[in-house]
């Protein structure tokens, strides 16, 4: 099965509500999708969001990226010499870790079509349905309560509330959650590098004398800021998830030795693709440090991907995969299958995918 072009093009999928937090506003999703082409007729997806204030790729980036760096090293590859492809693909270009998910999770989709199993199987297949929490967006306290009940009339268990853009603000808006949605409901929160050191301990503190039962708080702190997460991690006692602050391996081993933060939080389009997520898991299992796996604003290609990887991991104890279940659309047909909270595989060969309708494949 070997490599025989790489097709790129755009997709765009209305949100059912904006999606708001610490640093920016979002009405749709608007992704580049990869489309692989081979020599036996199989075909592999891969997809990837233009997230600028977090990754700095671009919808321009991205395509750049794969058709002036990354395409010329893997057309002719043959898709059984994964070890190959990865090495290639790893040097073809820094950063741009966007571009280089797409395309691994492309070529993930077509090794589980060359042995004819479903991706998750090939990676440890620890289970084969999740259960995803679903995002509230940072708005007036009343509105994210409203959603907050909303969510969990829906069957949510798990609510992940964006704060961090006025800590004063930040309390009021999770003590009128939590009274609106009783203790029934484990509620993470979602800072988004949005506070300091010394103002996201402040608030936490705030947070855990009022009761309002926490079960983690995601990136306090501004991702370079280490010492900063650090501090925090040693002076509360809701456990920290390292988001934006961890990309890498390397970056996971530094966060893990410095005990800079309790929990991690992978996401395809940081580390780029499934290969160096796996790293992750692996550098995590043995600090014993459990990970959650996200996603940015992403439809049901590259999120796919992720359950296939959330699936087959022990070390992946959280999930937080709610893209397609944010868009009013679902223009892919097969995947994985999303039913509000819930999210199952089938034992479809690679991801599963069969089309992805309004794709519009740029000419070259
Ligand atoms: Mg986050």
């Amino acid at each position: 099965m070997k490599i025989t072009d790489i097709k790129l093009g755009n997709i765009s999928v209305p949100l059912k509500k904006p999606f708001k937090t610490a640093l920016r506003t979002v009405e749709s999703v608007e992704d580049v999708i990869v489309k692989i082409e081979t020599d036996t007729g199989n075909i592999g997806y891969g997809e990837a969001p233009p997230t600028g204030v977090i990754t700095g790729d671009t919808t321009g980036s991205i395509i750049g990226a794969i058709e002036d760096h990354i395409k010329k090293y893997l057309i002719g590859m043959d898709i059984e010499n994964m070890e190959e492809i990865m090495l290639r693909l790893d040097k073809s270009i820094v950063n741009n870790t966007s571009a280089k998910a797409a395309v691994d999770i492309a070529i993930y989709d077509l090794y589980g079509q060359l042995y004819n199993t479903p991706v998750y199987k090939l990676l440890g297949g620890y289970r084969k349905e999740i259960v995803t929490d679903i995002t509230i967006s940072v708005n007036a306290p009343e509105e994210m309560a409203q959603d907050s009940i909303e969510a969990i009339d829906k069957g949510y268990k798990t609510l992940k509330i964006k704060v961090g853009d006025n800590a004063t603000l930040d309390i009021k808006r999770m003590q009128a959650i939590r009274e609106a949605v009783g203790y029934d409901v484990d509620l993470r929160i979602d800072a988004n590098q949005g506070w300091n050191a010394k103002e996201a301990i402040y608030t936490l503190r705030k947070m855990e004398d009022a009761g309002l039962n926490i079960e983690l708080v995601e990136q306090p702190v501004k991702a370079h800021d280490l010492k900063g997460l650090k501090l925090v991690t040693d002076n509360i006692n809701i456990p920290v998830l390292a988001d934006e602050s961890v990309f890498s391996p390397r970056d996971a081993i530094t966060i893990m030795q410095m005990g800079a933060a309790d929990l991690i939080n992978i996401k395809l389009m940081k580390t780029g693709g499934i290969h160096n997520a796996l790293k992750i898991c692996s550098i995590a299992e043995i600090y014993g440090v459990e990970c959650m796996l996200g996603c940015m604003l992403e439809s049901k290609v590259s999120v796919t991907a992720a359950v296939h990887l959330a699936t087959a991991k022990n070390i992946i104890t959280k999930i937080d995969l709610d893209g397609p279940i944010l868009c009013s659309e679902d223009p892919i047909d097969g995947g994985a299958i999303f039913e509000d909270y819930k999210i199952r595989l089938t034992d479809d060969p690679g991801f599963g995918f069969k089309d992805i309708h309004g794709v519009n494949y740029i000419e070259y």
